[in-house]
């Protein structure tokens, strides 16, 4: 067993990964089976009473996926993890099995628009109330929390526009009323923010983003609390969204490089952040590095590297950040993030495709926005790319 003590680096290459795995084998091996099959009945009796150490299906646990749970507790410094087939499986699953009617919820406005419409279109009709306050009015979600509520629920960096919430402010909140805090981390990584460490109780991400990083993978993972774990560990039993263990051992191959990825990822987005910012073709750009992002205080305070997210909005409209996607030519113009790939779209097609124009414009997320996420690559090759593509507009 690995300690909390390691660096981040070494956690993500060895976190979970018990020397030596099966077979001898040095990487972690892809146990695909359903079921797990025993000698005699009382070998497999003794698994199912908890007296001796075993898997029975493989919707319950599986050995690729314990390790892939294993190693995101350690990386999130939490008690307890469990896996799930998609981040959304993982936020749906904790919300359902942790809530109950009567319950009222504080979230942001600016939630993956997914997850919003768990908390609109699912949970307040069996009873959970829930209020979205202004992402950009952190006393106003201050002051919400500290009316009363049973779960605060937030995700930093926003998306598109990467607003930090304050988790040390809003876990001193929610502990003043007994509320749960519950984060979304997808954006951030354990490299860049730790929110267990700053007060909160349940971690959640869509491992298909920074901690698979390859876009090969679809999955999520839930750290935090035992009790609350093993309480959506119940849930999850029943209902069934279970990580596969194939996808498991890409998400973990993919988690080795986790650090060395966003290390480069944070210093790529601010170096292409910086160079927009002096472009007069875009109007504004979105980066929690730039001293001019709103948040920009907090996240220097909370974060270790700003992400490799970066927003940034066209002169033009809509038509000229069309124009400028379609030029890009080291960017795959898909709905995702995270990637070793750098990816780009606009808002209205990726995170808030299900948010009317109006809507949108509410949120302050502009049409001519456009999500930029930075790869691996040479941060001077996506400059590069970018002046071309900012060029043929002219
Ligand atoms: N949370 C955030 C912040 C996301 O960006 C996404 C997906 O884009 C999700 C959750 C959902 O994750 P998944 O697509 O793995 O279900």
């Amino acid at each position: 067993m690995l300690r909390n003590e390691l660096g981040l680096s070494t956690l993500a290459a060895w976190g979970g990964e018990q020397q030596p795995h099966g077979y001898g084998a040095a990487q972690v091996p892809i146990v695909q089976s359903a079921p797990f099959a025993y000698p005699d009945v009382a070998s497999w009796r003794a698994v199912i009473d908890g007296d001796a150490k075993g898997d029975i299906y493989s919707r319950n646990t599986n050995p690729t996926v314990a390790v892939f749970e294993e190693k995101c507790r350690l990386m999130e410094g939490g008690e307890s993890a469990i896996a799930f087939a998609s981040g959304m499986a993982a936020i749906s699953n904790t919300l359902f099995a942790v809530l109950r009617a009567g319950d009222h919820v504080v979230s942001i406005k600016d939630a993956y628009g997914a997850t919003s419409r768990i908390f609109m279109e699912l949970l307040e009709p069996m009873g959970v109330t829930v209020t979205l306050v202004s992402t950009d009015d952190a006393d106003a979600l201050e002051a919400a929390v500290r009316a009363g509520c049973r779960l605060v629920y937030v995700e930093t960096p926003t998306n598109p526009t990467l607003k930090v919430i304050d988790l040390h402010r809003m876990a001193a909140a929610a502990r003043s009323v007994g509320a749960l805090l519950m984060v979304d981390n997808t954006f951030a990584s354990p490299i860049n923010t730790r929110p267990i460490a700053l007060g909160a109780d349940l971690v959640v991400h869509s491992a298909t983003k920074f901690l698979g990083g390859h876009d090969d993978a679809i999955g999520g993972v839930l750290v935090g609390r035992r009790d609350l774990v093993d309480t959506v560990y119940r849930y999850r039993e029943i209902t069934g969204a279970a990580l596969a263990p194939f996808a498991a051992y890409l998400l973990l191959r993919g988690m080795k490089t986790l650090a060395l990825r966003v290390e480069r990822q944070n210093a790529t987005a601010l170096a292409v952040a910086q160079h927009l910012e002096r472009d007069p073709r875009v109007a504004a750009v979105f980066y929690p590095g730039l001293a001019s992002h709103p948040s920009h205080h907090v996240a220097a305070k909370q974060m270790s590297g700003f992400g490799g997210v970066l927003s940034f909005e066209m002169v033009g409209g809509e038509a000229a950040a069309i124009r400028l996607l379609d030029a890009l030519k080291l960017v795959h113009r898909a709905a995702s993030l995270g990637s070793v790939n750098t990816l780009a779209g606009l808002p209205g097609m990726t995170s808030h495709v299900e948010v009317t124009p109006q809507d949108r414009a509410a949120l302050g997320i502009p049409e001519a926005l456009i999500r930029y996420s930075c790869g691996i690559e040479d941060a001077t090759d996506l400059i590069d790319d970018l002046d071309r593509a900012l060029a043929s507009l002219d």
